[in-house]
C-alpha cells in the first residue's frame, strides 16, 4: 500500500483519509500484537502527515515522501527507550519534549513514532502528558504498543486509539507466497501463525522449529498412555527445553486439539496438515475423552506458566493427572 508493506488497508486508508481532510488529531495509539505490521503502518500514516500534497498524501513524489520513504525525512522521529535499560524511562521522552518545541524541517508536521509503549514507565508517561494536554499544532505523537491497557488512562483518553487484530488466514497466505515463495509448508504455517503474518518470518527463520515439532509430536502418545514413566519423561524433555516450555505446550495443545477434531471426522480441519498420517494413528488409538482431559490439563500447566511455576514441575502434574 503506497510502498509499505501494511496488512491493515482499510484501517489505513481511513488514517490517510483524514490527513487528506485536514482531520487529523496529534495522538495516537497503534495498538496489536507483534507481527502485525504496526511499524511499517506507523511509517506509512507518517509519510501522509508530513507530505507535501496533502490532498493526495501520501503522493510519494515529493520530497518529504521520498525521504519518508527511505527513513531518512528530519521531521519523522523514532523514539526509542535506551538500549541498555529494561523499561522505557524519562530520558529520551525528555528529549523528545524538548525537541518538539523545535518546529518542522520542512514539513507542516513533525511526527514522533514512539515503540514499545509497553514499556512506558509511569514517570515517562506523565512527563509526556503535558505534551499531549498542548501539543504544539504541528506536533503528532504515535504511541506503537501490543496493549493499550498498559498505558495509562489518562494518556488512552487523550489519544486516538487504532487497533490492529489478527489478519485473515489469505492474506498471512499472500505474505508467505510472496516472501518465500520455496516454502514447502505453506498451509501448515498459514494456520499456525494464526492471523499474525510476522510469526512467519520467525518460524522459517528457526532452525530448531521443526526438530521441535517433531520431538513434541512423539510425546502425545506418552501424555495418553497410562505410565508414570512416561509422564517423567515428559517432564525431563520440557526440562531440557525449558526455554520453549510454552511453545511445547502450544504445540501440544494443537496436536491434541487435531487428533479430537480427527476423533469427530472432521480432520481436513487440522493445523498440523503436514502430520496428518500421524494424527490419524492418534485419533484411532485414543478416546476423544482422553485426549479432551489431556488438552484440559496441558490449558492448566501453560497457565501455570505464566505464573512462574517451574516448567517441567507444571507439565508434570498435568501429565500424571491425565493418567
Ligand atoms: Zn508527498
Amino acid at each position: 500500500m503506497y510502498g509499505y508493506k501494511v496488512f491493515h488497508t482499510e484501517i489505513m486508508q481511513n488514517l490517510i483519509n483524514a490527513v487528506r481532510k485536514g482531520m487529523s488529531a496529534n495522538a495516537y495509539i497503534f495498538y496489536g500484537q507483534r507481527g502485525l505490521g504496526r511499524h511499517e503502518a506507523a511509517k506509512l500514516f507518517a509519510s501522509a502527515l508530513v507530505c507535501d500534497r496533502q490532498s493526495a498524501a501520501p503522493c510519494g513524489e515529493c520530497r518529504s515522501c521520498i525521504e519518508s520513504k527511505a527513513g531518512t525525512n528530519p521531521d519523522i522521529i523514532y523514539v526509542q527507550r535506551e538500549k541498555d535499560k529494561a523499561s522505557f524511562g524519562i530520558g529520551p521522552i525528555r528529549a523528545m519534549i524538548a525537541d518538539c518545541q523545535k518546529t518542522p524541517f520542512y514539513a507542516k508536521r513533525k511526527v514522533y513514532i514512539i515503540d514499545e509503549g509497553d514499556l512506558l514507565t509511569a514517570e515517562a508517561q506523565n512527563a509526556f502528558l503535558k505534551s499531549l494536554e498542548e501539543p504544539p499544532e504541528y506536533a503528532v505523537f504515535i504511541i506503537i504498543c501490543e496493549q493499550a491497557e498498559n498505558l495509562l488512562e489518562t494518556v488512552r483518553s487523550r489519544s486516538v486509539k487504532i487497533a490492529f487484530p489478527p489478519v485473515s488466514d489469505s492474506v498471512v497466505r499472500g505474505y508467505i507466497e510472496e516472501k518465500y515463495p520455496d516454502e514447502s509448508r505453506l498451509d501448515f504455517i498459514v494456520k499456525y501463525c494464526a492471523g499474525i503474518p510476522g510469526a512467519a518470518d520467525e518460524i522459517i527463520a528457526r532452525e530448531d522449529f521443526e526438530q521441535l515439532r517433531e520431538e513434541t509430536l512423539s510425546l502425545v502418545p506418552k501424555l495418553l498412555t497410562k505410565n508414570k514413566v512416561h509422564a517423567y519423561k515428559i517432564a525431563e524433555y520440557v526440562d531440557k527445553h525449558k526455554d520453549n516450555a510454552q511453545e511445547i505446550c502450544d504445540m501440544l495443545l494443537l496436536y491434541l486439539r487435531d487428533t479430537l477434531i480427527t476423533c469427530m471426522g472432521s480432520g481436513r480441519r487440522i493445523i498440523n496438515t503436514d502430520k496428518s498420517d500421524k494424527i490419524n494413528i492418534l485419533a484411532s488409538t485414543y478416546s476423544p475423552q482422553l485426549i479432551a482431559k489431556a488438552a484440559d490439563e496441558i490449558l492448566f500447566a501453560k497457565k501455570m506458566l505464566q505464573k512462574y511455576i517451574k516448567p517441567s514441575a507444571a507439565v508434570l502434574h498435568a501429565a500424571l493427572k491425565i493418567q
